[in-house]
């Protein structure tokens, strides 16, 4: 089936069984009605300067909140909002809720860049450098506060296509960034071509640093490899204290995962900032 309960209880999309049953149809119907109503939310997870210890960037993630099933994570819904073309919806959806919250916190004086997730299917929307355009209008955000994350699979799709769309979001002023760096169907010579201004050590990577030699090889040589191209570097899913003092050895230059924090709602993250520069003031 391609949606069905898990034992969790939790809308479960398996892609193995990719046919039009009524499971599907009916994912889709919540997923619209979802979007529709505003029952998507985004949560944010700090990305941390391991010279200075400041967080002044975030990474917006998306959860589906769910009336009777909670918050259902990404990996549920966007393989299928992917492959049914709803993905751009969600996107939009996405983008303007983020920008909307990005123009709120510099209101009010938190000075936050966001970075949003796309996916390869976006890459292949001539209309979404404009969307994004006009949403950053409409909220007077400068573009260089936000930062678009892709995949290398997903520039791999259609590279032609996928580097135009992104020269054209660079030119507009948004920052790119290269996520889950290392497990993608990837080519060094698109890396070059792309206008990336940072790329992340995808997760698999860094939480085998301290533990396979091999991982470590990567890690250290993904960072050099980025320092080299005048990029900035980002490990993804830090989770000891072990691994964040081994990445600040080798001159990574951002950390992000549940040691610092979990993703959390917007409210709970400008808790979380005034809790960790109060105890980095007294540390
Ligand atoms: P991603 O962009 O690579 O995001 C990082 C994922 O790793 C997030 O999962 C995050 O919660 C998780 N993570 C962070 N720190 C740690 C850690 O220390 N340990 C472990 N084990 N995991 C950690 P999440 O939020 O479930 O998102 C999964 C994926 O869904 C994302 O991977 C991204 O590819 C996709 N996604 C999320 N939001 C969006 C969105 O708005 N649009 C699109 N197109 N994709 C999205
Ligand atoms: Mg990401
Ligand atoms: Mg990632
Ligand atoms: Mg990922």
């Amino acid at each position: 089936y391609a949606a069905k309960r898990s034992g969790s209880g939790c809308l479960l999309y398996d892609s193995r069984h990719d046919t039009q049953t009524p499971e599907r149809l009916s994912l889709m119907g919540e997923l619209r009605h979802a979007v529709e109503h505003d029952h998507l939310t985004v949560f944010y997870q700090p990305k941390m300067d391991l010279a200075t210890g400041e967080v002044r960037q975030v990474e917006a993630l998306v959860r589906w909140d769910h009336a009777t099933r909670g918050f259902i994570a990404p990996d549920r819904f966007i393989p299928f909002a992917e492959q049914t073309g709803y993905i751009k919806a969600i996107t939009r959806w996405v983008v303007r809720h983020v920008v909307a919250q990005t123009a709120d916190w510099l209101e009010r004086g938190i000075d936050l860049q966001t970075s949003i997730n796309v996916s390869a299917r976006d890459l292949l929307d001539n209309e979404l450098p404009d969307f994004f355009q006009n949403v950053l209008k409409e909220y007077r955000v400068d573009p260089r506060q936000i930062w678009i994350e892709i995949t290398e699979s997903a520039v791999m799709e259609d590279p032609a296509h996928a580097l135009s769309t992104l020269e054209k979001l660079h030119n507009l002023g948004f920052r790119l960034s290269i996520d889950d760096f290392g497990t993608g169907y990837s080519s060094l010579a698109y890396l070059k071509r792309m206008p990336v201004d940072e790329i992340k050590i995808d997760r698999s990577f860094v939480m085998g640093m301290v533990t396979e030699r091999d991982d470590e090889v990567i890690v250290r040589s993904t960072i050099d490899l980025g320092h080299n191209m005048g990029l900035k570097v980002v490990a993804e899913g830090v989770e000891t204290q072990e691994i964040l003092d081994r990445l600040r050895e080798c001159r990574c230059d951002l950390a992000q995962g549940w040691l610092l924090s979990r993703p959390m709602p917007a409210a709970k993250l400008e808790d979380w900032l005034l809790a960790w520069r109060a105890k980095k003031a007294t540390a």
